[in-house]
C-alpha cells in the first residue's frame, strides 16, 4: 500500500552473476617459534567470532587439546579432527573463515579440502611448519603455499647465534620413529647452527600422522 513504483525496481540480486566470490587462501609457514600462531590470531581478529572455525589435528596435543595456543600463551578454541575431510562436516551457513593450525600434521587431502572451501567462498588460513626435523620440506606445506593467494614465511631468532632462524632443532631422541616431545624438545636455529638428528629420517614421504617436526 505504501510502496510506490511497484514492480519497477531494479533487482540486481536476480541478475545473472557468479555465485559467492571465491575465498582467499593464506598460508603462514615457518620454523617453530616464528610466531605463526600469533600471526594467525592477528588475522582471525579481523573477522566476527561466530563466522570463524579453527581446526587442529588430534595428534597435536601441545598445551591444550581443545584450543590452539601460541607460544606466548594466547589461545583460541579449536575443533580436533583426525583428517581434513572432517572440516566439511562442520561447515554451516555463516561460516566465513576456516583456520587450520599446524597443517603439516595433515596429509594431502587438506590441499583438496582447502581448494574446495575457497571455491565455496570461504577464507582459509593455515599455519604450517615448512620443514621437518631433518630439514626436509613438508609436501602438504609446499602444495598449500603453491596455491595460496598469500604465502607468508615467518622467521624466528636463532637460539645459538641470534641471527634469523629458519630451521627447527630437535633435542629429544627419536625412538622407533616416534617424534615424542613438546616445544621444550625444540629450538629455532639458523642453517649454520642447525644439526640434523642423529637418527636417520623415516621414508621420504612422511606417513600420515607422524609429521611432527
Ligand atoms: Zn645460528
Amino acid at each position: 500500500m505504501r510502496g510506490t513504483s511497484n514492480g519497477l525496481q531494479n533487482n540486481p540480486a536476480s541478475s545473472v552473476g557468479p555465485a559467492a566470490p571465491r575465498g582467499t587462501i593464506t598460508v603462514i609457514a615457518g620454523c617453530m617459534f616464528s610466531g605463526k600462531t600469533t600471526e594467525l590470531f592477528r588475522r582471525l581478529a579481523e573477522f566476527s567470532l561466530p563466522s570463524i572455525l579453527v581446526f587442529k589435528h588430534v595428534i597435536d596435543q601441545r598445551y591444550r587439546a581443545d584450543a590452539v595456543v601460541s607460544h606466548d600463551g594466547e589461545e583460541w578454541p579449536a575443533i580436533q579432527i583426525a583428517s581434513a575431510d572432517e572440516i566439511m562436516d562442520h561447515l554451516r551457513p555463516g561460516i566465513e573463515v576456516i583456520a587450520v593450525d599446524e597443517a603439516h600434521f595433515f596429509d594431502a587431502e587438506l590441499v583438496d579440502v582447502t581448494r574446495g572451501l575457497a571455491d565455496r567462498g570461504v577464507t582459509v588460513i593455515t599455519t604450517s611448519l615448512d620443514r621437518d626435523s631433518w630439514g626436509r620440506p613438508f609436501a602438504v606445506a609446499e602444495r598449500l603455499g603453491a596455491m595460496a593467494d598469500e604465502s607468508i614465511v615467518r622467521h624466528a631468532v636463532c637460539a645459538e647465534c641470534g641471527v634469523l632462524a629458519d630451521r627447527t632443532q630437535r633435542f629429544a631422541p627419536i625412538i622407533d620413529g616416534n617424534m615424542v616431545g613438546g616445544p621444550e624438545s625444540y629450538e629455532a636455529r639458523c642453517q649454520a647452527c642447525w644439526v640434523p638428528p642423529p637418527t636417520p629420517p623415516p621414508d621420504d614421504t612422511l606417513p600420515k600422522g607422524s609429521a611432527a617436526p
